[in-house]
């Protein structure tokens, strides 16, 4: 999965860059920079790569989150629709905002369920906001035509499927703004960053304010900008800018590599009768960074992760269900809207009806999945030998259920 796994000369090489003018920060200082500007090339190349008009680049995947609801106006009594299962970055935003998370249930994509969305629509609805999780997307046809038809923004957290595309589009630039994040364990690393990425030439513009305290950016003089809005400080670094600058040159590879080693390890595993796979709406756009699979009962698949632990082979695969972080089941800092400073009652209110909602459709599926991280070193025998090795602790604990049935 992640580009930590290459860190090489090419990394030390563009850091260096900007450790030689010693100018850390991405905007000013045009004389001693000179001519380096780290930040700048990583949006232009992200704009290429990934058929982005504009990209605005932050300091976090987070921080790409709360700034595109920011430039799409999501705030105070605007409700965001998203999946149960996503990180705890995605409602950390909405909250940000001041806006109501509106959780809805996952089907077997792993990602929203357009039938949820639709009956979880109200008056106050604003955006829909689809979470292309482990490498893989939402069906962004359905959830397109249900924004068109209510007339609500889409903003794809494309976080964790950077190179992922939905028929021929990349993910991310497909809604009316798209996030990535850069952490040190996704597709390509900054160690911290994000962006956001959108079309929309408004989007763009409020982006690039509202991460920089406001500033209007036409001038030479920061002390001079004009600031037509108030904006906060998620400003990405130069040094930062400067690691993702040469990750990005290795994205294909990165890729190429997660798609070989998915498709073998999936032949593995697709040898057991028992098991089958996450949906995928374009099978092509893949990223895969994650195989996921499913077991028929949440028993089975509790044994599952039962055998692999006890064979030592638990490393790599998640599984979500009993993970504090990725799914709604275990989020009690939200069911209960435990936060250091007050929020209005109202929206604490908010919150916890709809935190405190019935998932047993997503727990239905959850229960039952287990994602297999694609390690991008992996030599063919490694690749072999695990693969045979969790197939073998999946077949023992299928075949010790059918003793006991
Ligand atoms: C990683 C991630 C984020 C947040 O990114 P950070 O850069 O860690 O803040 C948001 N959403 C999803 C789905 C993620 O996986």
């Amino acid at each position: 999965m992640p580009g930590y796994e290459f860190w090489s000369d090419a990394e030390r090489k563009e850091v260096n860059d900007v450790l030689e003018t010693g100018i850390l920060m991405r905007y000013g200082f045009d004389g001693p920079r000179k001519g380096i500007w780290k930040s700048k090339e990583l949006e232009e190349a992200i704009c290429q790569t990934f058929g982005s008009k504009h990209a605005q680049l932050v300091s976090s995947g987070t921080a790409a989150l709360t700034t595109a609801m920011g430039a799409l106006g999501i705030g105070y009594g605007d409700e965001v629709i998203l999946p149960s299962f996503t990180f705890v970055a995605s409602f950390e935003a909405v909250l940000s905002v001041g806006a109501v998370p509106v959780f809805v249930d996952v089907d077997d994509t792993l990602t929203l369920n357009p039938e949820a969305v639709r009956n979880a629509i109200t008056s106050k609805t604003k955006c829909v906001m689809p979470v292309h999780m482990c490498g893989s997307m939402a069906d962004l046809d359905a959830l397109l035509s249900i924004c068109k038809e209510h007339n609500l923004v889409l903003l794809e957290d494309a976080c964790q499927s950077i190179g992922g595309t939905y028929k021929g589009k990349k993910l991310g630039t497909i809604g009316d703004a798209g996030t990535f994040s850069f952490d040190f364990v996704k597709t390509i690393t900054c160690a911290e960053g994000g962006a956001v990425m959108t079309n929309r030439d408004d989007v763009y513009i409020s982006s690039d304010g509202y991460s920089d305290h406001g500033h209007d950016h036409r001038g030479v003089d920061r002390g001079a900008d004009l600031h037509p809005f108030i904006g906060y400080n998620f400003r990405i670094s130069e040094l930062h800018a400067a690691v993702g600058l040469a990750q990005i040159k290795k994205l294909d590879t990165f890729l190429s590599l997660q798609k070989k080693n998915h498709a073998a390890l999936k032949n593995i595993l697709s040898a057991i009768p028992e098991i089958s796979f996450r949906r995928i709406p374009d099978e092509a756009g893949d990223s895969c960074t994650f195989l996921s699979w499913f077991l028929p009962t949440e028993e089975a698949t509790r044994a599952v992760i039962a055998e692999m632990k006890a064979q030592n082979i638990l490393a790599g695969n998640f599984y979500w269900y009993d993970n504090n972080w990725h799914y709604i089941r275990k989020w009690d800092h939200l069911k209960n809207s435990v936060t250091l400073n007050a929020l209005h009652p109202d929206l604490k209110a908010a919150v916890i009806h709809h935190a405190a909602k019935d998932f047993s459709v997503s727990d239905a599926i959850m229960g039952r999945c287990i994602s297999t991280a694609i390690g991008l070193l992996w030599t063919d025998e490694q690749l072999k030998a695990k693969g045979e090795h969790m197939a073998n602790v999946i077949r023992k604990v299928l075949s010790a259920e059918k003793q006991m049935a």
